[in-house]
């Protein structure tokens, strides 16, 4: 990868599942270091698109470059290096944090001398410290999306892929998740592509934002450069919902 290329990129990148098109030439990309707002309605082509970047599902037309390598040919290579949090994710209840992300570590085929520290450091990134000996079944949603992103850091990702990681939570543990995502990209350099229907914590966080609908990226760039587009004055004047809803009605 040389230094000007985008960590993520794609080039009219496609999805058909039979006759249905689920992402149609989609051509955008993200900068190493960035936190990319990744919006859209339900049904949009995000998940899909995530998909395609891990080389999860095959594009029907299309390229995709991930850390420098095609999702298609070298899924195995971005799985080392991205970290992606679904939207669901399950746990054993009876199992602790520590157990978990030790269950987890094994799987990965971590090494059994480093496992003690990496799992310590996770949980202390994301604050469940004082929680680590306690039952997962007995988690808040927030403290299990936060247990999600310690599991995903255990491999020192370069880059995070979030599918709405803040679905479900009460306005604390929500601006939680946020302030994390924001000191993993600050501290740890982590470029972040970011999906979620919250668009006021999108707004705090976010470098740059991009569009979905209906397959289709209709709009990428910062959130200034956007409100310019269609208001004609800057992203100051405008919350990012505004700016997300004339898209929206135009379409
Ligand atoms: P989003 O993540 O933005 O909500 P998705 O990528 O999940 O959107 O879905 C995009 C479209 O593709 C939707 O219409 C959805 O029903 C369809 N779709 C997604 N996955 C499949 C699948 N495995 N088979 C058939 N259709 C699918």
């Amino acid at each position: 990868m040389t230094a000007t290329e985008s960590i993520i990129k794609t080039e009219a990148l496609s999805k058909r599942y039979n006759h249905q098109t689920a992402v149609e030439a989609l051509s955008f990309g993200v900068e190493e270091g960035e936190i990319f707002g990744f919006l859209g309605p339900n049904g949009a082509g995000k998940t899909t698109t995530l998909l395609m970047l891990l080389g999860l599902t095959r594009p029907s037309e299309g390229t995709a470059s991930v850390c420098g390598f095609d999702p298609q040919r070298r899924a195995m290579e971005i799985k080392r290096l991205v970290g992606y949090l679904p939207e669901n994710v399950g746990y054993y209840g009876e199992m602790d944090a520590v157990q978990t992300l030790e269950f987890i570590a094994d799987l990965n085929g971590m090494d059994k001398k480093d496992m003690g520290w990496r799992i310590e450091d996770v949980i202390n990134l994301v604050g469940l410290g004082d929680s680590a000996t306690k039952k997962v079944g007995a988690y808040s949603r927030g403290m299990k999306q936060r247990l999600g992103i310690a599991e995903v850091l255990l491999k020192n990702p370069k880059v995070l892929f979030l599918d709405e990681p803040t679905l479900g939570l009460d306005p604390d543990g929500a601006i939680r998740i946020i302030e994390l995502i924001q000191s993993l990209n600050r501290e740890r350099n982590i470029t972040v592509l970011l999906s979620s229907h919250h668009l006021h914590q999108v707004q705090k966080i976010s470098h740059r934002v991009g569009i979905m609908i209906k397959g289709k990226m209709v709009a990428e760039g910062s959130i200034d450069q956007l409100a310019r587009e269609k208001f004609g004055v800057g992203g100051k004047e405008y919350t990012l919902e505004e700016i997300y809803l004339k898209y929206f009605q135009e379409v």
